[in-house]
């Protein structure tokens, strides 16, 4: 069941079977560029099959917007996410500032969840089944300082571990490992990067001494690329630096065939450890080629919206969401980029009909 602030969504799954729970879920959303429109659109048909209330606060972050008035945008949504404390948001375009960069900077985030599950009816050359939660640092690694040339043939830069963050990294993975009941996998290159790698897995144990229950090991990310790639169920919660989740995450989407069909999860933290604002967003990007057609996927947002209930506590809805997304691929029911036919409200029909 939705209500939304007034943009341009549509229903088109019917009526609701289910009793409407009292207190409904509020959740910010961020509103981009190319297929956001029908992106949203998709989420919204599904939130009305639900048997809670969800309320939409629609924020304006298309580029003609944050173009004629940059910082009232961003306020504005920063306002709405303080507000509620989860948002989704859907592609950006990138022009004179990246509103990844600056939501997240604005938000805190400092925790990058991103699930990589195989796909089944999604063609892949691996044939193993990968289910992993990689939990990235989102700050500092590499990515903080570009770097300077020292004459013509050197270059340096500084490459940055902190405490905080890693810390808030190794919690979130050790709390989401004893949900799931497995164990956690810290990785870096700790025996070659001693000071910088040494206090994240220094940090990784610290956090694991708290949680006797949750099986940890160290794996040195060299050695653990090789091995996802032989064997992925050994890896279902792998906790590490920024820049070795970006590699990993993009490993594990070419080994379930597809970069595009997922979701990720930004999280900042509390003095207490715990989630202050988390946004949920699909990956891809905006699409221009196809915006406005009805046809792109947009299994990827309804996951991320099925990550957003699991976290708001609806864990059951979450999942029954996932499995509806995954089912229907599975049976071929699917958009074109994945080699089906169905159009985007095809395909979130057959969603719907499916939860
Ligand atoms: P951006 O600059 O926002 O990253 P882009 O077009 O350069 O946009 P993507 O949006 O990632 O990059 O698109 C890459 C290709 O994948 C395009 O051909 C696009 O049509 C396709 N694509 C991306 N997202 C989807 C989707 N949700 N459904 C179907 N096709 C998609």
């Amino acid at each position: 069941m939705v209500r939304d602030s007034g943009w341009n969504s549509k229903a088109g799954c019917g009526d609701t079977p289910f009793m409407a729970d009292p207190a409904p879920l509020r959740v910010a959303e961020f509103h981009g560029d190319g297929i956001s429109a029908e992106l949203s659109a998709a989420v919204h048909s599904v939130a009305e099959k639900l048997p809670i209330q969800v309320e939409f606060h629609a924020v304006d972050l298309t580029l003609e917007n944050r173009e004629s008035a940059p910082q009232k945008a961003y306020d504005t949504a920063m306002a709405a996410i303080e507000e509620h404390r989860i948002a989704l948001k859907y592609p950006t375009v990138t022009a004179q500032e990246s509103p990844n960069k600056v939501l997240r900077e604005r938000c805190g985030f400092s925790v990058i969840h991103r699930p990589v599950a195989t796909l089944a009816g999604v063609p892949t050359r691996h044939s193993g089944k990968v289910d992993m939660h990689i939990i990235r640092v989102a700050v500092g690694g590499t990515y903080e300082d570009a770097g300077r040339r020292i004459g013509d043939d050197v270059a340096v830069s500084i490459r940055v571990i902190e405490r905080k963050p890693s810390q808030e990294a190794a919690l979130f993975a050790f709390r989401l490992a004893e949900r799931l009941d497995c164990g956690v996998v810290s990785t870096s290159k700790y025996t070659i990067q001693r000071a910088t790698d040494g206090l994240f897995e220094e940090i990784a144990s610290g956090v694991a001494s708290r949680f006797p229950g949750t099986p940890h090991r160290s794996e040195l990310f060299d050695a653990l690329l090789y091995k996802a790639v032989l064997a992925p169920e050994d890896y279902r919660v792998v906790v590490l630096p920024n820049e070795y989740g970006d590699f990993l995450s993009d490993m594990a989407c070419g080994m379930v065939g597809s970069l595009g069909v997922g979701a990720s999860a930004s999280y900042s933290f509390d003095e207490a450890g715990e989630v202050r604002l988390a946004m949920f967003d699909p990956a891809g990007g905006t699409a221009p080629d196809i915006a406005g057609q009805g046809v792109c996927n947009p299994s990827a947002a309804l996951l991320a919206f099925s990550m957003l209930l699991t976290h708001t506590g609806h864990t059951e809805l979450g999942s029954r969401l996932d499995a509806a997304v995954r089912g229907a691929i599975a049976d071929g029911q699917s958009t074109r980029d994945l080699g089906g036919e169905l159009g985007t409200e095809a395909f979130t029909q057959a969603v719907c009909d499916r939860l």
